[in-house]
């Protein structure tokens, strides 16, 4: 096991100062890192040249260490080179504001785009994502039910303007003909709201917003709930006259409590509003953007690449999954994806004196420890010790394949979060990147009437705030074992 040095970054919608977890977290792992007043946005560990971790001993990039380490030669088809990456980026994010509502491509989706447009898209990979909420988390993620959107048409003309009226109609008469949300006939007629709501233009945009925000004070709500329309307001004011202020209209908002965790693969249309998480993503930076963002926009792609589910926010919660045995105090979180998983490991000081193993993988993984002190050791076969290392809040760790460390001293309650994969990662030694200039999304003009008589608003119904994750029924698993004879994927 090696302690590392990770990479901090800047970005605007990041929290400030010490309000940061990310600054707070940085500052307990770095001795030398004092915080300034800037925001502080996310934590990154892992080895994507974008903000590539160093083992502390030697200050080496992590990549280039794995590519050099007798272990290292386990994980990778490309170990031939200077580097080896780990498939993964584990980050810890703090966020006070939206960040852009985007889409990432699936893997072939990701070729197409890197051909066509290697500036703005410098990788060939995918990009799936896990959010675990470490404090309240907020974010927009997948469309709405159909019902809820059809809710929110009825209630608010501005919304029916922007999709275009005969678009709506057509997803309507869908629904009332009893086309089920998934049907390929009310996908294609949600692609045309959204293609004829991407197209809009500045006036007519200024004219629906300001009819959108006149209903909303004056109580209008549809679908919405209070915290929802306090979101719409709160982008508003970050994001003046943005097309992306519509959007928790159409896209469940999520609020997940600590200890929720949520997922999305390729082609969702997401945005994270506020709060702080542990973030598991592709190790990827390919990014597609909608709205809310001084960035480049590419409505094509965006158009092209959506998946125009409509579903349930359920959908997207990752079941919290306790490990058996002398795991005990590890609870994963599993996707339907290779390219991450999350362990939580929470070792109470209270039973300092029992060992607690950590599980021994056959595939490179980076712990965070974000609470708590204590003892860890690394012992070989023989259960010998081989290297002993203090651990503490903000102590990022990088442990080879097959490498075995226990938890031998708890002094205070210890909390950390380890990411890994047994796929391979990608190579980015031959990643071109070529420096993108900011672009403002252009907006022609046209100017079209706002309907608003031929619309009743309905009667207000309460709406119940969904519960997340902490209600799914947890099930006791084995962890598998690594079995030599099984190929990366642990399948015999
Ligand atoms: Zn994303």
């Amino acid at each position: 096991m090696e302690r590392l040095d990770c990479h901090c970054n800047n970005y605007q919608w990041g929290k400030t100062g010490a309000e940061s977890e990310v600054a707070r977290l940085f500052a307990a792992g770095h001795p030398d890192f004092t915080i300034e007043k800037k925001p502080y946005s996310e934590l990154w560990m892992g080895t994507h040249p974008d903000g590539p971790a160093r083992v502390r001993a030697s200050a080496r990039k992590l990549s280039t260490h794995i590519a050099t380490s007798e272990s290292g030669r386990k994980l990778s088809n490309n170990n031939r080179r200077d580097n080896v990456h780990l498939p993964f980026i584990m980050k810890v994010m703090s966020i006070d504001r939206t960040l852009s509502i985007q889409v990432h491509p699936t893997k072939d989706q990701a070729v197409r785009l890197h051909a066509r447009d290697p500036v703005n898209y410098p990788d060939e990979h995918h990009k799936p994502e896990l959010a675990y909420a470490l404090t309240q988390f907020e974010l927009l993620c997948g469309f709405r039910p159909a019902q809820e959107l059809l809710d929110n048409l009825e209630a608010f003309p501005p919304l029916r303007n922007l999709f275009g009226t005969g678009n709506c109609d057509k997803l309507r008469n869908l629904i009332h003909a009893g086309f089920e949300q998934t049907h390929l006939k009310c996908r294609t007629a949600l692609a045309e709201m959204f293609k004829k709501m991407m197209d809009v233009e500045a006036d007519e945009l200024r004219e629906l917003l300001f009819a959108l925000f006149t209903l909303l004070d004056e109580g209008v709500r549809g679908a919405l709930r209070e915290d929802t329309v306090a979101v719409i307001r709160k982008m508003a004011d970050d994001f003046k006259g943005d097309v992306g202020i519509f959007s928790p209209l159409y896209l469940n908002h999520m609020v997940l409590m600590p200890g929720e965790c949520c997922y999305y693969a390729a082609e969702e249309l997401h945005a994270y509003l506020s709060g702080e998480c542990v973030e598991c993503v592709g190790c990827s930076n390919n990014t597609i953007r909608a709205a809310c963002t001084p960035k480049y926009i590419d409505r094509e792609a965006l158009i092209d690449c959506l998946n125009y589910r409509m579903t349930p926010p359920e959908y997207y919660l990752v079941p919290s999954i306790p490990l058996a045995g002398p795991h005990a105090h590890v609870d994963e979180y599993a996707p339907d994806c290779k390219d991450f998983q999350l362990h939580r490991i929470r070792i109470q000081a209270s039973s300092a004196q029992q060992v607690k193993p950590f599980p021994v993988l056959d595939c490179a993984s980076i712990t965070v420890f974000v609470a708590g002190s204590g003892v860890l050791v690394e012992v070989d076969e023989n259960d010998q010790e081989v290297k002993r290392q203090h651990v503490t809040r903000g102590d990022i760790i990088y442990i080879p394949p097959g490498n075995s460390v226990q938890v031998i001293e708890c002094s205070s309650d210890l909390e950390a979060y380890r990411t890994f994969s047994y796929e391979d990662g990608p190579d980015h030694d031959s990643r071109t990147v070529v420096q993108r200039q900011p672009v403002m999304a252009p907006m022609p003009v046209k100017k079209m009437p706002v309907q608003t008589a031929a619309y009743t608003v309905p009667s207000q119904t309460p709406i119940t705030k969904v519960k997340f994750g902490l209600e799914t029924e947890e099930k006791k698993k084995e962890l598998p074992r690594f079995n030599p004879a099984c190929d990366m994927d642990g399948v015999c």
